[in-house]
């Protein structure tokens, strides 16, 4: 049997994390340390940055997610130990894992087999303590809303109408709709609120769109918590707590550094969800490593229609990055579900279904050529792959014109992308002309509807009469103008997370428009995304445990 990722990322001898940060031209005295092996890049460091020129950005996207896998975050890692093989200065800004999936669903956050990021562990489990400062900013906002209603209320604030939820980072149904304040009035003023799991905080997303310590108070300063009872936008600068929470995040703000198991330097900072969020690590990691390396790996969540539209209409627009180069991540696995094989028979051949599952494929080609950007497929190999499905993959990229190269990472690391890493290096030598797909200053709706039909591949975009409501009061008070996140299922092109492979001739229904002032966006809602998840029926947390030595195990 196969080693499992926790016991081969247990068997790597850890670097000092100065000598791994010395690799890549950072002074031991520019790191604040958290142990031996995890750091943060300090606060002058970031600023003295700044001047440099930057590298080169590749960006890892994927085919539409499914319970076979896809190896996204593997990939990524494979490909920048690849690159530094090969003698490219490559440096990777990963997503920082939420605790609430690791005790939900199985499934590695820091890449798999030999191409991971240590210490994985504690990677995976509180890091640098990012995430609690997050949500410690996010409830201070929660705590001034109901203590100013309870003093007196002098903003008029209506409690009916407060928008800015208690965040959590766990996986905790039982939170999405609750009632606070119950008992004696000292308790506070009763009523109906709800949690979003930390990463879908707003404080989140505003963390990983956010230039520095300053502009985040400013954008904290920004976010709307509540409307009074004339309608009119309560901030949360009227309640006067953005220092606060800004100082809460004097070192969440600051990008961790790690190795990966062939020693090389990551930088994983910020970890918004896709579906719910705007999917990317933060700007300041991703500049970071822009100034330092002369090739910066990064990945954007679940497929092209979520991850990559993010990142490319709203990261890189608002961040003023031009990116390279695209790698879309595929499997013979997944493209085999696309193409309607059910999960358990995933081990049997069919060439068929992975040809019909293709079209999946095809449609995040033709999402990333509408973004003007060259492009290279990575195929992830499982060894369950047959040659047969391997060669008909390869016809079919060939057929298509579709530049693409096996990926054996998982079961080789660095060693297994020399092929892909050569052919990424090839692409960012060309010229592109990436645009985002949309101009801000259309309407709320034309920016909805392009997303919907230049990314999903959809007809239309159907409004419910609540979404309508609040478009119309979002133009009012001047918000029409934001880039827009959509909030979709990650399973699906369509908003139906049934339908796989390539929906045709369908409609995408936003139900509810929420503002992302601070974030610089506005959600659109779509299906059934929830901003808060919940645990399977075999949660992974029965399977962990801890020996009397410190040993983990069960964490992937
Ligand atoms: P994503 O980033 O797309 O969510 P990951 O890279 O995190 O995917 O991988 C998810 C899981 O799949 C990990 O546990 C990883 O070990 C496993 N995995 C990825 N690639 C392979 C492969 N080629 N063979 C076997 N398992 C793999």
């Amino acid at each position: 049997m196969s080693k499992s990722d926790l016991e081969i990322a247990q068997e790597c001898v850890l670097e000092p994390i100065e000598k791994v940060a010395a690799k890549i031209g950072i002074p031991a005295d520019s790191l604040e340390l958290y142990g031996k092996y995890k750091a943060k890049l300090s606060f002058d460091y970031i600023k003295e940055l700044e001047n440099r020129s930057m590298g080169k950005l590749v960006l890892v996207t994927a085919i539409n997610p499914t319970k076979a896998g896809e190896g996204k975050s593997t990939t990524t890692v494979g490909l920048g130990d690849a690159l530094n093989q090969i003698g490219k200065k490559t440096m990777m800004a990963l997503r920082e894992p939420s605790l609430g999936p690791v005790f939900g669903l199985k499934g590695g956050a820091a890449g798999g087999g030999y191409a991971q990021v240590v210490p994985m562990e504690d990677i995976n489990l509180h890091f640098t303590g990012d995430m609690h400062a997050i949500t410690t900013a996010n409830n201070l906002v929660c705590a001034m809303i109901d203590n100013h209603i309870h003093q007196g209320n002098e903003l008029n604030i209506d409690p009916e109408k407060i928008t800015f939820k208690r965040c959590l980072d766990m996986n905790d149904r039982t939170l999405r709709d609750i009632t606070i304040g119950q008992g004696s009035k000292a308790n506070g003023v009763e009523r109906k609120d709800g949690f979003n799991i930390t990463v879908a905080s707003e404080v989140m997303a505003a963390l990983c769109l956010a230039d520095d310590l300053m502009d985040l108070k400013r954008r904290f300063g920004e976010m709307l918590v509540a409307y009074t009872y004339n309608d009119e936008p309560v901030y949360i600068k009227d309640l006067k707590c953005e220092g606060a929470m800004a100082m809460v995040m004097k070192d969440a703000i600051l990008p961790n550094i790690v190795q990966t198991l062939e020693h090389n330097p990551v930088l994983i900072h910020g970890g918004p969800f896709a579906n719910i969020a705007h999917g990317c690590n933060s700007v300041i990691a991703t500049k970071a490593s822009l100034h330092l390396a002369d090739y910066t790996v990064t990945e954007a969540g679940f497929g092209a229609d979520l991850g990559a539209e993010k990142f490319l209409d709203i990261k890189c627009r608002l961040a003023h990055l031009h990116p390279n180069a695209v790698v879309i991540v595929a499997t013979v696995r997944a493209l085999k579900q696309h193409g309607g094989v059910a999960f358990e028979d995933l081990k049997e051949e069919n060439v068929d279904a992975l040809l019909k599952g293709c079209e999946n494929l095809a449609k995040h080609i033709d999402t990333i050529q509408q973004f003007g950007l060259p492009y290279v497929i990575a195929i992830n190999q499982f060894v369950s792959d047959t040659d047969r499905e391997i060669e008909a993959l390869e016809n079919w990229c060939q057929g298509h014109g579709h530049p693409m190269s096996l990926s054996t990472v998982w079961a080789n690391g660095g060693k297994g992308a020399i092929d892909l890493a050569e052919k990424v290096v090839a692409l960012c030598e060309k010229e592109n002309h990436y645009a985002p797909l949309y101009d801000v200053d259309k309407t709320i709706e034309e920016k909805i509807e392009t997303i919907a039909k230049k990314v999903y591949g959809a007809d239309g975009v159907q409004f419910t009469p609540e979404a309508k409501e609040q478009i119309e009061i979002f133009n009012k008070n001047g918000w029409g103008k934001l880039p827009i996140c959509m909030a979709k299922t990650q399973m699906s092109l369509s908003d139906d997370g049934s339908i796989m492979g390539r929906p045709q001739g369908f409609t995408i229904t936003v139900r509810e428009l929420r503002p992302s002032l601070g974030a610089g966006f506005i959600v659109a809602l779509t299906g059934k995304v929830l901003t808060m998840p919940g645990l399977p029926k075999h949660p992974s947390a029965l399977d962990m445990d801890i020996d009397e030595n410190g040993k983990i195990k069960g964490l992937f």
